[in-house]
Parts: C-alpha cells; structure tokens; sequence
C-alpha cells in the first residue's frame, strides 16, 4: 500500500509499505477518506507528540473488513482509570489519537482496534464524514458551553471547529451566531451554516465565546469579547501559553473552560451532525495534493477550506 510519511518537520513523502496486518483485537480498514485539518498542518510543521516518522491523519472513515462504511474514533485510553470508566478517556493520563501518536488515515489501509469503529449511516456521504472527528470536538465544547437558545454566541476562527461549533449553534436553535476570520471563503462557509460572518474585529460582547484559533491574540480577544457572566471556551492549540487578565476574568465573574476531543457518545453524535451538514466546502484530494495544501495553510491560504485525502478512490 502507499501511505504519506511524516518524516521529520516540513518532510512529507509518499513511500510504499507492506499491508498492515491486525494485531489481536484489531482490524484492517480500507482508508476511504481522512480528513486535513489544524492537528495535520501544526504536526507538519512541528510534530511534536508525534512519534517520527509518522503517520498523519486521525479524521478517518472507511470500510471494514465485513464491508460496512465505518468511522474510526481514533481517542484512545488505558480502559482502566477512573476517566476512561467515565467515557473521558480525553483526561486518561495515557490518552492517545489513532493518527499522532500512532499511525493514522493518510494511508490506503490501517490496522485500528475493532471497539474504535462505529458504523456509518448510509446517508452521510464520504465527504460530510471527513468531518466527522472535528466536528465532534465542537460537539463537546459545546456541551461544556452549557448554552440555552437565547444565547449570543461569537466563534472565533472559521476552520472545521469552527464550523462544527456554528453547526452545533444552529442545530441548537440560536439565533445569534456570529463568526470571525482573515479568510472570504471560510466566512462563505460559516454563513452557509446559519452564522453571521464577521470580517471585521468584533465588538460587541457575547454570552458564550468559542476561540478554535488558539494564538495569544486570538485568546485574549475571545476573554474581553465575552460578556460579564459568561462562558468562553477554548479549543484552538497555536500556541501553549499566552497572558490572560485575570483581573478582567475575576470582576466580570467569567468562566473559562478548556474543551478537548470527545466522548465517544459525542463522536457519535458528531456523525449525526456532520451528516445534516452541507460539504461544499470539503474538497477531495489524492496523496501528492496533501503537502501543498498543508504548504498553503502554514502561508495562512485557507481557500481550501478542508481538505479530504481520498487514497483508494471509494465512491
Ligand atoms: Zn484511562
């Protein structure tokens, strides 16, 4: 089989390997897409958790063994902590994602294990199922927003979290979601999916703040955008630190929430939503697409906004 190799930062290649073969408790899934997103274009250029050389791709969907379409839920846990029994094995201290840590989607076939595969509807499409995985972080973030439908929501960044979250927002009856980012086509996008696109800097204040950006501009806007009382929550990963007022946090009685991959009731609820959603914003690629894309993204050129690696051409 072919499969993209991450071999070093900024190194991607195409090279040929041996057919996976399942270990005990494992499957070989034929790759029908994986999703592109942040966690690939940050990994490429600073790999990071990722063990080198490494197999990129943690959006996965494909088809199993017995032929049924399936989503990979690449979160892994130890299975024996007390978050792991409490469907959070995000908190697990050995949690791990099918795809960082371990090989991933940007590959023909991978070998995963069987409990990480839920079934497909026939209706989602391969290209709404490249979503899937971001998608169900917003679905978590949004459950830790605790938001009724009354509330002003403000999304900053309009990649598929971002999107996920107005997709969450809409789906929630909110009436007021607005959404900010540098590029047309992804305001485009988050206004096809019921938000107000915002190209300018906000304003206003909002009872819930989603940042999906993660850069210490973007955090610091998102803590003063959010109204006294409120809720902001973050999900985005540019950068590790980066200096917050906390005086402004103690006197308007805000509440900060950091939000992290899903529960695996959340993944599957992702596939219910990614499945209502329109994909015209996804576009299909082949292996040699994939390193010029993350190239664009790294030079801040999102007019692609999500890419789908699609290695076997499944229809
Ligand atoms: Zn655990």
């Amino acid at each position: 089989m072919q499969a993209l190799l991450l071999e070093d930062s900024l190194i991607l290649r195409l090279r040929d390997f041996d057919d996976p073969v399942a270990g005990p408790g494992e499957v070989v899934v034929d790759v029908a897409v994986a999703g592109i997103g942040g966690s690939e274009y940050l990994g490429y250029r600073n790999p990071g958790l990722r063990p080198l050389p490494n197999i990129m791709g943690h959006g996965i969907a494909g088809v199993a063994p017995d032929g049924g379409r399936v989503a990979v839920n690449p979160l892994r846990g130890c299975g024996a902590c007390a978050f792991c029994w409490r469907g959070q094995a995000q908190l697990c201290d050995s949690w791990s994602l099918i795809g960082v840590q371990s090989p991933g989607g940007f590959a023909q076939k991978l070998s995963v294990p069987e409990d990480s595969l839920v079934a497909l509807p026939d209706s989602i499409t391969w290209e709404q199922a490249s979503f899937i995985e971001p998608f169900a972080n917003a679905v978590n973030a949004w459950d830790l927003a605790q938001a009724d439908p009354s509330a002003a929501i403000a999304v900053l960044g309009a990649g598929s979290l971002g999107l996920g979250v107005v997709a969450s927002a809409s789906a929630a009856g909110c009436k007021i979601i607005q959404v900010s980012d540098n590029s047309a086509p992804r305001l485009a996008a988050a206004a096809t999916l019921g938000a107000e696109a915002i190209s300018k800097q906000m304003a206003d204040t909002y009872d819930i703040v989603f940042d999906t950006v993660g850069s210490a501009e973007s955090r610091q806007a998102a803590a003063a955008l959010t109204a006294k009382g409120g809720r902001c929550i973050f999900m985005g990963f540019a950068t590790p630190t980066s200096e917050i007022d906390f005086a402004e946090l103690i006197r308007g009685q805000k509440q900060f929430i950091g939000a992290f991959v899903y529960s695996a009731t959340q993944f599957e609820r992702a596939i219910a939503l990614a499945g209502k959603t329109q994909s015209s914003w996804v576009q299909n690629l082949s292996f040699t697409d994939v390193e010029p894309l993350l190239k664009r993204y790294l030079k801040n050129d999102f007019s692609t906004l999500k890419g789908a690696l699609r290695p076997n051409g499944h229809q």
